[in-house]
């Protein structure tokens, strides 16, 4: 099964797309995760890309496509993937179509995360991840069971991302506005595209996915 999770950064795509990865055995593809790894190796991508995500914008999408090929040749991603983060541009769309083509396979269903902007910023400031197993946390609406523990791990180090701060949040809003939400109509016109309503809680968007999926033709 393949998986696409559309939405605004702050939307929940890396807390679903953990669950779906869990549920249906497929690989969760996170692009910023990718990048992020880049810029703490310190890799010739990781130094082009560190001051682009800390504005806010888009890396290169001659840089994306480079990376998300390789990515979907590996193992982990034999049965599918869950795609967070990527397409972001409607180049990387169609470079995703014809990757897709070559392999002689297709999406099964984009979902999309519909969050307005106000709870966005929220959802954005407020979080932080395991510093061991990446685990996703919000100061209000998804902590740990033990305070300061991480609950998939049990370790007890944090970290937030550089870009998650109230200023930058604005410039990558505005840059999911103008680049991103363009591709939606492309993935309406094939058929694919599910709506669903991100503003409620962690465990009620998991239901309206699966119910989606269940709804989607194999
Ligand atoms: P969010 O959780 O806010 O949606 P991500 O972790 O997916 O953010 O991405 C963080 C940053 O990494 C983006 O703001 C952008 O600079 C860069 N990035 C991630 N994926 C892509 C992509 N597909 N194309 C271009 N830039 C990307
Ligand atoms: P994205 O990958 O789209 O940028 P995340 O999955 O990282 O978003 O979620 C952003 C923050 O909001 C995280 O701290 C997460 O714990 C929290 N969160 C995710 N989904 C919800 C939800 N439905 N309601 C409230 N908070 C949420
Ligand atoms: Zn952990």
């Amino acid at each position: 099964m393949n998986l696409i999770i559309l939405g605004p950064p702050g939307a929940g795509k890396g807390t679903q797309a953990k669950r779906l990865q869990d549920r249906y055995g497929i690989a969760q593809i996170s692009t910023g995760d990718m990048l992020r790894a880049e810029v703490a190796a310190g890799s010739a991508i990781g130094r082009e890309a560190k001051a682009v995500m800390e504005a806010g914008q888009l890396v290169s999408d001659a840089i994306l496509i480079r990376m998300l090929r390789a990515r979907i040749e590996r193992p982990d991603a034999a049965k599918g993937f869950i795609l967070d983060g990527f397409p972001r541009t409607v180049p990387q769309a169609e470079a995703l179509d014809g990757m897709l083509g070559e392999k002689g396979e297709k999406l099964d269903a984009v979902i999309q995360l519909k969050v307005d902007d106000a709870a966005l910023v929220d959802r954005i400031a407020g979080r932080y991840t395991c510093a061991k197993c990446g685990a996703g946390y919000h100061d209000r609406y998804q902590r740990p069971r033990v305070a300061g523990v991480c609950d998939a791990c049990g370790a007890t180090e944090f970290i937030r991302r550089a870009d998650d701060n109230r200023e930058t949040v604005t410039a990558r809003l505005a840059a999911y506005h103008r680049q991103t939400a363009p591709i939606l109509p492309h993935y309406a016109a094939q058929g694919v595209l599910r709506v669903v309503d991100g503003m409620a809680d962690i465990d009620g968007v998991t239901r309206q996915i699966e119910l989606a999926l269940e709804a989607t033709p194999a």
